[in-house]
């Protein structure tokens, strides 16, 4: 805390009971009138920030590294380490019981996920032959999945490792983002070369779509399916009224599956808006309309839950 103090002090920052801290807006180009002494928040827990007058807004994270020249990983730990700032000291959420090692498994070289790609997403193994799938936030491991193949496919995932909370491989330091369902996904994009974002599953919640409504340009990639779908209202009507958001038509069944990079790249460029989307859905997929609409309930209800 005080380290993101004194990164600020020039701007005479005061932490708040609730742990923001309330300051005057850096962006001074954007006061030449001398205003914005005290219009800007900063939201560790949050990891973002917002000027109420002049509306600047964005990742604390990426502020850190780009104005004020902190490295990253140090801007990590300070918004990190600033949120648990408080009466009570938190517990990890997870500490990994088993011993793992970093080794690609087979079953994900057999579908075609580069060796190197998966060793920089720490993909493992134990002695007793599951695979470990690591979640980080940062640096830190927050959770993990485990799974075995054979004879039948069994999924674990880690207790207590709260998935509405999470976005995997989320990176800020991008202006775009290409969000997605599941891990392999972004295991394939990012061989593609392109910056995505899990939701490790098919909703998104009102915490995840806040993240993802940071990037100016937000590119949706769920599943060709029922429930992706219904993942991509539940997506846009969150996060659209906030930021540019298209869809990716890509042909296969998931982006994990989109192995070519060409096909992937030519889908691509070929991000539609909301509008020619929802035409075309309309006139092709049976029950869209209704479902939309459903969607559209459903948002009003959860956040009418919130506000109470
Ligand atoms: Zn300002």
């Amino acid at each position: 805390m005080t380290e993101l103090l004194k990164v600020l002090e020039d701007y005479d920052p005061v932490r708040m009971s609730n742990g923001q801290i309330r300051c005057m807006c850096p962006f001074r180009e954007n006061h030449p009138d001398g205003s914005g002494r005290k219009s800007f928040f900063l939201s560790p827990e949050l990891g973002v920030f917002h000027c109420f007058s002049c509306n600047a807004k964005g990742s604390a994270v990426r502020l850190l590294t780009r104005r004020f020249g902190v490295n990253y990983f140090d801007a990590m730990e300070m918004v990190n380490l600033a949120s648990v700032v408080g009466d009570k000291p938190k517990k990890p959420e997870f500490e990994l019981d088993k011993s793992f090692t970093v080794t690609p498994p087979k079953y994900f070289l057999d579908r075609g996920y580069k060796d190197e790609t998966l060793r920089h997403f720490r993909f493992g193994e134990t002695d007793d032959g599951w695979m470990i799938i690591p979640f980080y936030r940062g640096r830190e491991l927050v959770g993990f999945q485990q799974r075995k193949q054979t004879p039948d496919r069994i999924v674990r995932n880690n207790t207590g490792f709260n998935k509405k909370e999470y976005l995997y491989n989320y990176d800020d330091g991008y202006d775009y983002v290409v969000v997605v369902e599941g891990y392999s996904d972004v295991l394939r994009l990012y061989e593609h070369g392109y910056n995505a974002t899990a939701v490790l599953g098919a909703d998104v919640s009102r915490w995840q779509a806040q993240k993802i409504s940071e990037f100016e340009h937000v590119y949706l990639a769920f599943d060709n399916d029922d429930a992706g779908r219904r993942a991509t209202e539940i997506a846009y009507w969150q996060v659209s009224p906030h930021t540019d958001v298209k869809l990716i038509p890509y042909p296969t069944k998931d982006p994990g599956e989109c192995v070519d990079k060409r096909t992937w790249a030519e889908s691509f460029r070929d991000a539609t808006d909301y509008a020619e989307y929802a035409t075309y859905m309309a006139m092709y997929w049976d029950g869209y309309i209704e479902m939309r609409e459903k969607v559209k309930r459903d948002l009003k209800h959860r956040a009418e839950d919130d506000s109470r």
